[in-house]
C-alpha cells in the first residue's frame, strides 16, 4: 500500500479533503494532472489568461463533445476544438480556484430543498438534498476561517442564518463606483451587500494580503490572497509532512478487485510513463464532467459499464449553477461587408445601436444601419462633443438627424477625477480624442481630430433616398 488515502484532483473539491486527512494523520497522495505553478509564474496577460489555453487544455490535443438540439436536424453532435466552446476551467495543483474571482457565497436554505420548494422540471431529475443548510452550517463556519474570507454580514432578507456574527476579515476595498450601486439600490429600495471574498485584505495565515492587482477573476494571484486550494489548503498539508502532491499526473483509470473495491489509481506520470498508486481510499475529486469520465472510464467485474454506474446514472444528473453574460460586437461607418452579413445573420431592415460614441447613419443597400453614438463619450472629433439622434416620421419612412450635446464637460472631467475614474478618458471628455484607438479600424483611426458633421438620411425601408 502506498498510502492511505489517493486524491485525484487538487482543486477546491480535493484540496479540503487531503488537508483534513493529511492533518489529522493519514497519509495521502494528490494526483493532480496539470503542473505545479506557484506565485511566481503568473502574470497578467489578458490575451494569453483569458483567450489563449494558458492554464488549461490545448482543445486540438483534449477536446469535448457537446450535442446541442436543431430542430429539423434533432441531436448534433460538435467537438470543443471546432465550436471553440471551452469547458476546461483550469488544469494545475489547485485546480480552478486559482483562477476562481473568489466570490464565496453560502447556499441558501432553499437551495437544499428545491424539489419541495419550486417542484419538479419535465425532463430534469430534480431531488431534495440528503442533508440541510443547518447540518452543513458549521462547515460553512470552518471553511471561510481555514480559507481566510472576507467580507461584512448585513441585514437582508435573504441572509442565511450563521453561527458567526461576521467573516473572519474585514472586506476588501471597494472600487469607488460602488458606492453609486449602493446608493441607488437605497433609492430603488434593493439590498446590495458587500460580497464575501476568498482574498484576504492584509497580511495573515501565511499568505501576503492583496495588492489589488485589478487582474482577479481568471487570473492567478501574485500574492498568496486569493484563498485557491492550493495556497489556502494545499501548501498547508504539505507542512503537515503526510501529503505528496503529484503534478503532471494524469489518471486515466481506477482498477477494482473481484468485491468490486477500488485498489489503485493508473496514471501517467510527466515523463510519460504509466505508474500506479495503491491506497485504502481514492477520492476522485476532478470536477464534474472529467470525474464521470474517470468513472465511466474505470470498468470492473462488478461494475461493467464504469465504476459506480451500476445504475446508469453516472454523468447524467449535471446541475450547473449557470451565469449571465453579455457581448457586444463594433460595427463602424463604411464596412458594409461586415453590416451586411450582420443584418443576414439577424434578419433584419435595419439595426440601431449606440455603442462607442462614434455617431454615423450607413444604409447598406436598401437596409439601416443606424448609430446613434452615445452621450458620455466624444467621438473622438477633437471636440467635447457628445451625440445623440433624433428619429421622426417622415412620409413613407423616417428622417434620421444627428445632434451634438452641449453639456458642461470641465465639470464631467473633474468629477472622474475626484472619484478616482480612470484619468486618461477625463482627458478625452475635455480634449474629444480617445487615448486608446486599439479597438478602431485604420479607416476610423484616420478621422481622428477632424471635426464630425454627420448629415440627415431619410430612410423607408428597403427604399433608400439618401445615404450620408
Ligand atoms: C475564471 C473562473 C472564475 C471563477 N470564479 C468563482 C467565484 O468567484 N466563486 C466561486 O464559488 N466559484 C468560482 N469559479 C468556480 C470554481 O473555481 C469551481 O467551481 C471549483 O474550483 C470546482 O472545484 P472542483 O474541485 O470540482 O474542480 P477544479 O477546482 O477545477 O479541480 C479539478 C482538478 O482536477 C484535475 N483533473 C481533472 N482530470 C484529472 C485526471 N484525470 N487526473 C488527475 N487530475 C485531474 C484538474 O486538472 C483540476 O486541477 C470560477 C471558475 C473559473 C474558471
Ligand atoms: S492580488 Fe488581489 S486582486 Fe490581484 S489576483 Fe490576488 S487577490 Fe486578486
Amino acid at each position: 500500500m502506498d498510502c492511505d488515502v489517493c486524491v485525484i484532483g487538487s482543486g477546491a473539491g480535493g484540496g479540503p479533503v487531503a488537508l483534513t486527512l493529511a492533518e489529522a494523520g493519514y497519509s495521502v497522495v494528490v494526483l493532480e494532472k496539470g503542473p505545479w505553478l506557484t506565485e511566481q509564474d503568473f502574470f497578467k496577460d489578458e490575451i494569453a489568461c483569458c483567450r489563449r489555453n494558458t492554464y488549461t487544455l490545448n482543445l486540438q490535443e483534449e477536446f469535448h463533445v457537446v450535442e446541442e438540439y436543431n430542430g429539423k436536424k434533432g441531436w448534433v453532435a460538435r467537438p470543443t476544438y471546432d465550436s471553440s466552446w471551452d469547458f476546461w476551467n483550469g488544469n494545475m495543483v489547485g485546480g480552478s480556484s486559482n483562477l476562481m474571482s473568489g466570490f464565496f457565497h453560502r447556499l441558501k436554505p432553499k437551495d437544499f430543498r428545491l424539489l419541495s420548494e419550486f417542484g419538479p422540471i419535465e425532463g430534469a431529475n430534480i431531488a431534495d438534498w440528503p442533508i440541510d443548510y443547518d447540518e452543513l452550517e458549521p462547515y460553512y463556519s470552518k471553511v471561510e476561517h481555514v480559507v481566510g474570507i472576507s467580507g461584512r454580514v448585513v441585514d437582508h432578507p435573504n441572509q442565511e442564518p450563521r453561527s458567526t456574527a461576521d467573516f473572519p476579515f474585514a472586506p476588501t476595498a471597494e472600487h469607488p463606483i460602488a458606492n453609486w450601486f449602493d446608493e441607488t439600490c437605497q433609492r430603488e429600495r434593493l439590498h446590495s451587500i458587500p460580497v464575501p471574498r476568498a482574498i484576504l485584505p492584509h497580511r495573515a495565515l501565511g499568505r501576503d494580503g492583496c495588492q489589488y492587482s485589478g487582474y482577479c477573476g481568471s487570473y492567478g494571484c501574485s500574492t498568496g490572497a486569493k484563498g485557491s486550494s492550493r495556497a489556502a489548503l494545499l501548501n498547508r498539508a504539505v507542512v503537515s509532512g503526510n501529503c505528496d502532491i503529484r503534478p503532471d499526473s494524469h489518471v486515466y483509470r481506477l482498477d477494482s478487485d473481484a468485491s468490486g473495491r477500488v485498489v489503485a489509481a493508473s496514471y501517467y506520470a510527466a515523463n510519460g510513463s504509466a505508474e500506479t498508486v495503491r491506497a485504502q481510499i481514492f477520492v476522485v475529486a476532478c470536477q464534474a464532467i472529467e470525474t464521470s469520465r474517470l468513472l465511466l472510464l474505470s470498468p470492473g467485474s462488478r461494475h461493467p459499464h464504469g465504476l459506480a454506474n451500476n445504475h446508469g446514472q453516472v454523468g447524467r444528473n449535471l446541475l450547473f449553477s449557470a451565469g449571465g453574460a453579455g457581448t457586444g460586437s463594433f460595427f463602424y461607418a463604411r464596412l458594409d461587408q461586415d453590416k451586411a452579413a450582420e443584418l443576414d445573420r439577424l434578419d433584419a431592415d435595419g439595426v440601431i445601436g449606440g455603442h462607442s460614441g462614434l455617431p454615423f447613419t450607413d444604409l447598406v443597400e436598401d437596409r439601416l444601419w443606424h448609430n446613434a453614438g452615445s452621450v458620455g463619450l466624444p467621438a473622438n472629433d477633437g471636440t467635447p462633443r457628445a451625440w445623440f439622434s433624433v428619429l421622426a416620421p417622415d412620409g413613407d419612412g423616417i428622417a434620421i438627424t444627428h445632434h451634438p450635446l452641449d453639456y458642461d464637460h470641465a465639470r464631467a472631467a473633474a468629477k472622474m477625477r475626484a472619484a478616482g475614474l480612470p484619468a486618461a478618458y477625463a482627458r478625452t471628455l475635455e480634449d474629444g480624442l480617445w487615448p486608446d484607438m486599439r479597438v478602431l479600424p485604420e479607416a476610423e483611426r484616420r478621422l481622428r481630430a477632424r471635426p464630425l458633421t454627420p448629415g440627415a438620411v431619410h430612410w423607408s425601408a428597403r427604399r433608400p433616398r439618401a445615404a450620408r
